[in-house]
């Protein structure tokens, strides 16, 4: 019989802990901060024991452990790696302003403005950077389509997401989300059982992740040169162009640069265990799921910009309708090939899925609920030579590793 969670400590101590700050919000009594670990995510430290009921509350909705999908016995057919599909598009921003600063198009911030300034949402919940520290990343809620584009771009470094979501719900303003999977997991389970999360939040837009780099990966950026954090004033992952440069401004004004591979094949091993295991990294909870459109997967050199978008829901297609007939986003349609042609990582990270989770069960550790996620059906679709290999790949490493220590991407080319 597999053991089931049982404490806060025990979600950080076997690597089941993303860093999203929820717990932080759902245990005030705890005194939990979000602090940099030994592998360079962010996780939570707790000043004081949870009461039981905020304990309770953490095991019930934290995304670590609980995950659950549109697979339900009494949904529809679904696609059985993209689930839901409402309608799939490749497409970019219309401004070329924001199609160059955004990661990618910039679908996912003319989206946002359109929800902001046609009044749909009063702020749309995204990252931007912290004031205090280049590499840091906080949660924001931005009201203006300006505030919107400075959220621009992809922060390939963690940041507790939803450590401020109760103060943003106080607010009592509609707004939408515009972030990872995992953070959207996270909305998801808090609206299973909090209705002003449900009244409140919207709408939500999740990127494709292919995983999230420690502040560490920043860190070896920098140190290769000759910088350190407290050197640099500005680091930009990407953007800037498709997919733009990585760059870190040092505090005399010079400028060093590096490409877009540094962070996936120099510097892979900054991963963090959970998303190794990821049940949804595409952002199948989500209204609109939004990622690169690279044929293949990898970006052949600097492009002018574009995206690959899915609608799971009526009120994601909505959206997508209604931005563009305002004229914010330019859209072809497109079908899940497209989605499947561009994100071969993510193809195979949800058919390997059954046979990672049955190594995480065999290595003795607890037992997440990763629910309604079509993962059978996704290994069924592959090899059993594949399957043989992720199950030893992960056991292995949950004999050999400490359970949260620095895993390798496997987003490579
Ligand atoms: C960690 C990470 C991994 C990714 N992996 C993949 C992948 O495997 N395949 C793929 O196709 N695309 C991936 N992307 C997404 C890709 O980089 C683009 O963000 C996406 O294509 C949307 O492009 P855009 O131009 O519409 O985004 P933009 O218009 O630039 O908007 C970016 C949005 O992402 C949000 N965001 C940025 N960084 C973070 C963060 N750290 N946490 C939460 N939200 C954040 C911003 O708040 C904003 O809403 C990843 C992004 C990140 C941050
Ligand atoms: S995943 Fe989020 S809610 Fe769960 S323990 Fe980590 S920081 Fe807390
Ligand atoms: S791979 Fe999954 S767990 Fe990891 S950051 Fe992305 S969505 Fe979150």
């Amino acid at each position: 019989m597999p053991r089931t969670f049982e404490s806060l400590a025990d979600i950080v101590e076997t690597g089941f802990c993303i860093g999203c700050g929820l717990c932080k919000a759902l245990a005030p009594g705890a005194e939990i901060v979000m602090q940099e670990a030994a592998n360079g995510h962010l996780r939570p430290v707790a000043g004081r024991s949870p009461a039981p009921a905020e304990e309770a509350a953490i095991l019930r909705l934290c995304p670590g452990i609980n995950v659950t999908g549109p697979f339900s016995a009494d949904a529809p057919p679904l696609d059985p790696v993209w689930g839901e599909v409402r309608r799939v598009a490749r497409g970019h921003a219309a401004d070329p302003g924001v199609r160059f600063l955004a990661a990618a198009g910039g679908i996912m911030t003319a989206l946002s403005q359109h929800l902001v300034e046609s009044g749909q949402v009063r702020a749309v919940l995204q990252v931007r950077p912290d004031g205090t520290d280049a590499l840091a990343s906080q949660p924001v809620l931005n009201r203006t389509a300006d505030a919107v584009l400075e959220s621009a771009g992809s922060r390939y470094a963690t940041c507790a997401t939803l450590e401020m979501l109760p103060e943003f719900l106080d607010g009592g303003e509609p707004f939408a989300v515009a972030m990872k999977p995992c953070d959207i997991a996270a909305i998801r389970n808090l609206q299973a059982e909090d209705v002003r999360a449900r009244e409140l939040i919207v709408l939500t837009i999740a990127l494709f992740c292919g995983t999230v780099p420690s502040l560490q990966a920043s860190d070896d950026f920098l140190a290769r040169r000759g910088l350190a954090r407290d050197d640099i004033t500005a680091f930009r992952w990407r953007g800037h162009g498709c997919p733009g440069p990585t760059v870190a401004t040092a505090r005399d004004g010079r400028t060093f640069e590096g490409d877009y591979a540094e962070f996936w094949v120099d510097n892979p091993w900054t991963t963090q265990f959970r998303c190794k295991i990821c049940p949804d990294a595409v952002g199948l909870q989500a209204d609109i799921a939004v990622g690169d459109a690279w044929p293949g997967g990898w970006p052949k050199g600097e492009d002018e910009g574009w995206n690959a978008v899915i609608a799971h829901t009526e009120a994601g297609a909505r959206l997508l309708a209604d931005a563009e007939a305002a004229g914010r986003i330019v859209l072809q349609e497109a079908d899940v090939a497209l989605l499947s042609d561009t994100q071969p990582h993510h193809v195979a990270l949800r058919e390997a899925l059954a046979a990672r989770l049955a190594a995480v069960r065999v290595a003795g550790l607890p037992e997440p609920r990763f629910e309604d996620l079509g993962l059978a059906a996704c290994a069924a679709a592959v090899d059993t030579a594949v399957l043989a290999k992720n199950f030893e790949g992960t056991l292995r490493r949950l004999r050999d590793a400490a359970r949260d220590a620095p895993a390798q991407a496997d987003y490579t080319p």
